[in-house]
């Protein structure tokens, strides 16, 4: 039968994750810091604890989904002796080293720690559309695997604790970039009353088509081989980027979101890397 889950936080992504667990089956506690959120997962058969360290004595398995680092550290640092020999599934947003610093305070206080990131948005959580990242104390990931895949696919990436931040984080930082070039286009379309209908089909069918060159990009990036079978070479991707720009200043966009790619093609180019791929920035990047 479905194991029992303690869920530390129900904000909007919190009570997704209760959700999911309870409609799989799961008998689940539930804590919030401001008493009364629990209101529609008491209907589906959750338990409200009325502490956070009656909420973790509840059960083996605890998700916590707070805000930010130090509300975990608020919340279970007066929780320690009752998180000792439980399993603790941090699926707060943070940073790499945020989740070793968790990691090597829940090994001082014997509690096994595995740290994750969601990649869905509340309304995703238990659908095919979610994934969540984990890494950590592997034996704790695997026997509650069950558990987990309730709320999305549940992707291994490592037992260094920080790995799944950082996978998390890489593609955060992925889809920003994405956003950044989406905002400067639509900036520049609306300074021509382009009809939302007819350029952003077009948009987003584009960004598609080349999202497919990403695992190319990976690979290259892998090898250090930015030469093999380059079709647009970064001295003629620098050449074109500068229209970006002055088509910017001509309609009166301003170019902050996407200039600062110019000055790594540049020194791409500059370095003797223009017959390249432009993917060779990354190297830059790194220094
Ligand atoms: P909300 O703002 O909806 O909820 C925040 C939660 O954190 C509330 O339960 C709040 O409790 C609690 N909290 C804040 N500060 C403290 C504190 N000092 N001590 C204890 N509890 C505290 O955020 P979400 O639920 O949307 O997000 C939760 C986590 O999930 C974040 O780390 C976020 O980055 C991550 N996430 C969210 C996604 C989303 O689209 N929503 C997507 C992927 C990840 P209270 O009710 O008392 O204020």
């Amino acid at each position: 039968s479905p194991s029992p889950v303690t869920v530390l936080g129900l904000g909007a992504m919190g009570k997704a994750l209760a959700t999911a667990f309870l409609t799989g089956g799961h008998p689940v506690t539930v804590w919030n810091r401001t008493p009364g959120k629990a209101g529609p997962l008491l209907a589906l058969g959750a338990t409200a604890a009325e502490t956070a360290a009656g909420a973790v004595a509840a059960n083996e398995l605890i998700v916590a989904c707070l805000l930010d680092h130090a509300s975990v550290h608020e919340t279970l640092d007066g929780a320690v002796a009752e998180l000792a020999g439980r399993t603790l599934v941090n699926l707060t947003n943070g940073t790499p080293a945020q989740a070793r610093e968790l990691a090597a305070w829940a090994e001082e206080h014997g509690i096994t720690y595995v740290d994750g990131g969601i990649m869905a948005v509340p309304p995703g959580i238990g659908t095919e559309q979610a994934f969540l990242l984990y890494s950590g104390a592997r034996d704790a990931f695997e026997a509650h695997r069950p558990a987990l895949e309730r709320l999305g696919a549940a992707h291994f990436v490592g037992t260094d604790p920080g790995l799944a931040a950082l996978y998390d984080i890489a593609l955060l930082s992925g889809m920003y970039g994405m956003f950044s070039g989406v905002f400067h286009a639509l900036a520049l379309t609306s300074t021509e009353k382009v009809p939302a209908d007819a350029f952003g089909p077009l948009l987003a069918d584009w960004i598609g088509a080349m999202a497919g060159g990403i695992p190319h990009f990976a690979r290259q990036v892998e090898t250090g081989d930015y030469v093999n079978g380059v079709v647009s070479n970064a001295a003629m991707q620098a050449a074109a980027f500068g229209n970006l720009l002055r088509t910017a200043e001509d309609q009166g966009v301003s170019p902050e979101l996407i200039a600062p790619l110019q000055p790594l093609m540049d020194r791409l180019v500059a370095e003797g890397n223009g017959s390249g791929d432009v993917t060779g920035v990354v190297e830059l990047l790194k220094r």
